[in-house]
């Protein structure tokens, strides 16, 4: 028997995604400011999104002839007017994959594959890579814009292409065509495996924003509260909270390119920011940078933390140093559009992820499959409304994900206590986190291997508590002949590092006589884990 949400349930809107954020629910003044630049100063105000979202989705419509369910690819940093390609290619029907912007050219060239993207919206500092990455996949280069005024490299600007007289007449969904239409293509690796897109859905996203709503609401209110956009948009947490939620509730946001300790306690100090969403990583800085003490950071009521776990000791320390602000922790995934639980501001307990979100249940499965009763630990399993429709061009990765209850199995390991708070322990998928971000194994391997020095590897996580972050670590069986030298691990790590994102970089190198392995081949992973982990008890 699934345990079942103790909050009310929602009422699942019937409408696409833009019809629901701009029916104004919570009635934001045309003119307030949503969005602004936390370095420039620069804003959107909320009629001004609305009208540019209609003109750059007819602008699709009219010069790019597109239509239903073709795919714009967002490759940029957060900028302050990151919504309105995003949204308004949601509003032309279409969907938006968004890319982590410090992606190398093969990163993006697999993920713009992966969605057949048929445009490709890039910021200043990274056309070059944007270029090399069209061409990798045929995407013609006319159909490649960037971020800002002016041209860049012979790319020519979004806002000077797409903003034309005509505003798209909103396309209205209907209430099964809003469940089954894509609205999002996050990448994730899920349980295991190579990275995935994942099928957001304008139902996805809308009964998320409600069901966030139903536990925060009371303490997130348009007209008074602030929030700090640190997250970054690509990510499903940061593009749902500070998009989606923040336009639905009318809270104004203050965008942050990039993550600076000394801008992020600045703007809080000058403009009274009252919500942040954060990471382990940054939440740690708050604790024990001493310059945070150089500033006064009283007006932050509430600080989330999501996407890896913050322990019960980080929480308290934090909370010592910034006795005026309520420190909890949500819990989700890209597969659940983000928020699946949360924590209850009027009575945190550390350590723990809170409570699951309206219209969903649970259940708690040991590795038998079967049920187990609450207080034990095992597979968290998760249905509700905003569970992804699916892997892109995957139903295999899909079915063995989402079982034919409709629940998704999480890969997480969780526990539940009598009051009904959860518990994340352990995690049983393959997936590492680096300060937030998705790191997994599988795609790491693959590239070790592509190494003359590799005969075999297995890729694992340590936990580094002096970062607060996992740190992704290879285990190698040398080819012949090549010597077990700390320069051998130097330019392994250098191989790997050429090839990937700055956060997928192996951090440490250990050399193993042989991988551990199941009779069947499969990687025994949790062997690794537990020798590093016995390893660094001993430390
Ligand atoms: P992503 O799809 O990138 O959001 O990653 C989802 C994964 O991040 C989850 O399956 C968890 O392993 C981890 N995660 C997210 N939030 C938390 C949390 N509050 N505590 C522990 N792990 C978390």
């Amino acid at each position: 028997m699934a345990i079942q949400s103790l909050l009310p349930p929602i009422t699942i809107p019937e409408t696409g995604l833009i019809e629901f954020l701009f029916k104004n629910t919570h009635n934001t003044p045309e003119d307030r400011k949503l969005f602004i630049d936390a370095f420039t100063g620069e804003s959107l105000t909320y009629g001004k999104l609305k009208d540019n979202v209609l003109r750059f989705a007819a602008t699709l419509q009219d010069k790019f002839n597109f239509k239903r369910g073709d795919v714009v690819a967002i490759y940029s940093p957060n900028q302050m007017d990151y919504s309105v390609p995003l949204l308004g290619t949601v509003a032309a029907g279409g969907a938006v994959s968004p890319a982590n912007p410090a992606y190398t050219s093969t990163e993006l060239a697999y993920q713009l594959e992966k969605t057949s993207a048929k445009i490709l919206i890039a910021h200043e500092t990274n056309v070059e890579m944007s270029l090399k990455s069209a061409d990798m996949v045929g995407l013609s280069r006319s159909r490649v814009f960037v971020f800002g005024k002016n041209q860049v490299q012979g790319i020519a600007p979004w806002s000077q292409v797409f903003m034309g007289e005509r505003r798209a007449t909103l396309i209205t969904l209907t209430a099964q065509e809003a469940k089954e239409a894509v609205a999002y293509l996050c990448f994730s690796s899920g349980t295991t495996g190579k990275s995935k897109g994942v099928m957001t859905t304008h139902t996805n996203i809308t009964a998320n924003v409600l069901q966030f709503e139903g536990l925060e609401g009371a303490s997130v209110n348009g007209d008074k509260d602030r929030m700090l956009g640190v997250l970054p948009f690509f990510h499903i947490y940061g593009l749902s909270l500070l998009i989606h939620i923040a336009i639905y509730l009318g809270t104004p946001v203050y965008v942050m390119t990039k993550f600076d300790l000394v801008k992020f306690c600045e703007t809080v100090q000058k403009e009274k920011i009252t919500f942040s969403a954060l990471v382990p990583p940054i939440i740690l800085l708050l604790a024990k940078d001493p310059m945070v003490d150089n500033y006064n950071l009283s007006s932050l009521k509430v600080v989330i933390c999501g996407a890896a776990p913050l322990s019960a000791e980080l929480s308290q320390q934090t909370r010592k140093r910034l006795p005026a602000t309520i420190v909890k922790q949500a819990y989700g995934l890209t597969e659940t559009s983000p928020f699946a639980s949360l924590e209850r501001t009027d009575n945190v307990v550390d350590g723990s992820i809170g409570f699951l979100l309206s219209s969903m249940s649970i259940k708690i499965v040991g590795d038998d499959g079967v049920e187990l009763p609450i207080g034990q630990r095992g597979e968290l399993w998760l249905k509700g409304p905003n569970i992804m429709k699916g892997y892109i061009n995957n139903p295999e990765a899909t079915a063995e994900c989402i079982d034919k209850e409709g629940f998704f199995h999480s890969g997480d390991i969780a526990i539940q206590d009598r009051d009904g708070r959860l518990y994340i322990v352990d995690r049983k998928k393959e997936l590492i986190k680096y300060k937030g971000f998705q790191v997994p194994p599988a795609e790491l391997e693959g590239v070790l291997f592509t190494s003359p020095m590799v005969a075999d590897c297995a890729v694992i996580c340590v936990y580094d508590a002096s970062q607060a972050t996992e740190l992704p670590r290879g285990y190698v069986t040398l080819a012949a002949n090549v010597p077990a030298t700390e320069k051998t691990a130097e330019t392994i790590k250098k191989f790997v590092a050429d090839k990937v994102v700055y956060y997928k970089q192996l951090r440490s190198i250990v050399f193993i006589d042989e991988i551990p392995k199941s009779p069947s081949g499969k990687i025994l992973r949790r062997v690794l884990r537990d020798a590093a982990a016995e390893e660094q008890a001993s430390q």
